[in-house]
C-alpha cells in the first residue's frame, strides 16, 4: 500500500480498490481524483445532508462489454432522494447516463464496478436548515466484486437497533445521515462474527438489512415487507420480483414478516446492488431450511448475474454498454 493512503498517524485511509480509482465527475467536469475535494466547512459533512446512489457496471468477457445496470432507474430514485432534502439535479436522465458513460471510459474499467454518485449540500457555513441552499453533484466508481464475503452462505442475526422510522429520516430516499443506522447495525452484526444485520422497524417486524433488502420463502412463496415497512425501495428487489414472475412463475407478495416466520423460512435472501443476491443460511445461528442455498435463491442469483451481464435478450433494455460509440449517443 503506498503511502498516500495513510494520514499522518498512519490510520488506513483508502481501502485497496479505492487505489483503482483514477478520476471522478466533479463541479460539472470530470477531473482528476485527487481534485475534487470538498471544504470542511460543507454543509453535508456536518449534518448528513447528502443523498447518494449505488449502481453497478458489469463486466462481460464474451462480448468484451462493459455494461451499467438500470441507469435510468437509479438516477430515477436519486432525483426523488434529493426531493426530499430540497435538492435538484442539473441533469436529465440521460444526460446523466452519458456522464457515467464518459467517467467509466476515462477509467477504463474491464472488471466490474461500483458506481457512487452523490449530491450534496455544498453550503459552507454553520446552520442546520436545509432550504435555499446550494448543492453540488459528483460520482465516482471502485472496482468491485462481492460486496458480502459469503453469498451463498449469509450468516445473519437480528440487530439490536431498530429501523430509522419514515417520521424521522425517512428511508425511502437514501440520505447519507440516514446510514448511521446502518452502519451501527452492520457493525454490531460483524462485531459478533456474522456477516449482516437483519434490521426490525419500531414495531418488530421487519425492514431490511444494513443496505438490502430483504426476503424469505415459505411454502414455495417469495415474502418481502411491505414498501411502508421503512425500506428502501429496491431496484435489485424490483429485478427481483420480474425475474420471479417472468422467468420461475413464482408468486412474491409483499407482507409484514415476524421473527419468527424468519427462523421458520425454507430460504431467506439479501438483495441489493452492493450484496446483490446473496442467500442467508443461517439467522441467529439458527439454520434457515436446510441450512444450505435453496433452489429459489439459487435460480435468482444464476438469473440476476445474466441479467445484469446483458446475456437474457429479454432485459437487454436494462444494460447500457459503455464501450461502443452509439452509447455516447444515446
Ligand atoms: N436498502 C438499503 C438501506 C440500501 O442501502 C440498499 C442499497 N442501495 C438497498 C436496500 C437495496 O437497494 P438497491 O437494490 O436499489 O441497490
Amino acid at each position: 500500500m503506498s503511502v498516500h493512503n495513510r494520514n499522518v498517524k498512519g490510520e488506513q485511509l483508502l481501502e485497496a480498490a479505492v487505489m483503482d480509482t483514477k478520476f471522478a465527475f466533479f463541479e460539472g467536469k470530470i477531473v482528476p481524483i485527487e481534485e475534487a475535494k470538498v471544504s470542511v466547512m460543507t454543509h453535508a459533512i456536518h449534518y448528513g445532508t447528502a443523498v447518494f446512489a449505488g449502481m453497478r457496471a458489469y463486466w462481460n468477457a464474451d462480448e468484451e462489454q462493459l455494461f451499467i445496470f438500470r441507469s435510468a432507474d437509479h438516477f430515477a430514485r436519486l432525483k426523488q432522494s434529493a426531493r426530499l432534502l430540497l435538492m435538484d439535479i442539473p441533469y436529465t436522465a440521460q444526460e446523466f447516463t452519458h456522464i457515467l458513460v464518459d467517467l467509466l471510459r476515462h477509467e477504463n474499467f474491464r472488471q466490474d464496478t461500483y458506481i457512487r454518485p452523490l449530491v450534496y449540500k455544498s453550503y459552507l457555513g454553520v446552520g442546520v436548515k436545509i432550504n435555499d441552499l446550494p448543492n453540488e453533484f459528483t460520482i465516482f466508481a471502485v472496482p468491485m466484486q462481492d460486496y458480502l464475503s459469503h453469498s451463498d452462505a449469509t450468516q445473519a442475526c437480528f440487530s439490536t437497533w431498530r429501523r430509522v422510522d419514515d417520521t424521522m429520516i425517512p428511508p425511502r430516499g437514501k440520505i447519507a445521515g440516514a446510514y448511521v443506522n446502518s452502519a451501527l447495525a452492520k457493525s454490531e452484526a460483524l462485531m459478533n462474527g456474522f456477516d449482516e444485520a437483519i434490521v426490525l422497524n419500531q414495531d418488530g417486524h421487519v425492514s431490511e438489512g444494513s443496505a438490502a433488502n430483504f426476503g424469505i420463502v415459505r411454502q414455495g412463496v417469495v415474502i418481502t415487507p411491505p414498501r411502508t415497512a421503512n425500506v428502501l425501495e429496491g431496484i435489485t428487489l424490483r429485478t427481483v420480483a420480474t425475474l420471479l414472475h417472468e422467468q420461475m412463475g413464482v408468486e412474491m407478495i409483499e407482507h409484514e414478516i415476524d421473527r419468527s416466520e424468519v427462523y421458520n423460512a425454507d430460504e431467506a435472501f439479501f438483495c441489493g446492488t452492493g450484496v446483490q443476491i446473496a442467500a442467508v443460511t443461517s439467522v441467529d445461528h439458527r439454520p434457515i431450511g436446510t441450512g444450505k442455498m435453496g433452489p429459489v435463491v439459487g435460480e435468482l442469483r444464476r438469473l440476476y448475474d445474466a441479467t445484469v451481464r446483458g446475456k437474457l435478450p429479454q432485459y437487454r433494455d436494462w444494460v447500457q454498454p459503455v464501450y461502443t460509440e452509439e452509447s455516447m449517443k444515446a
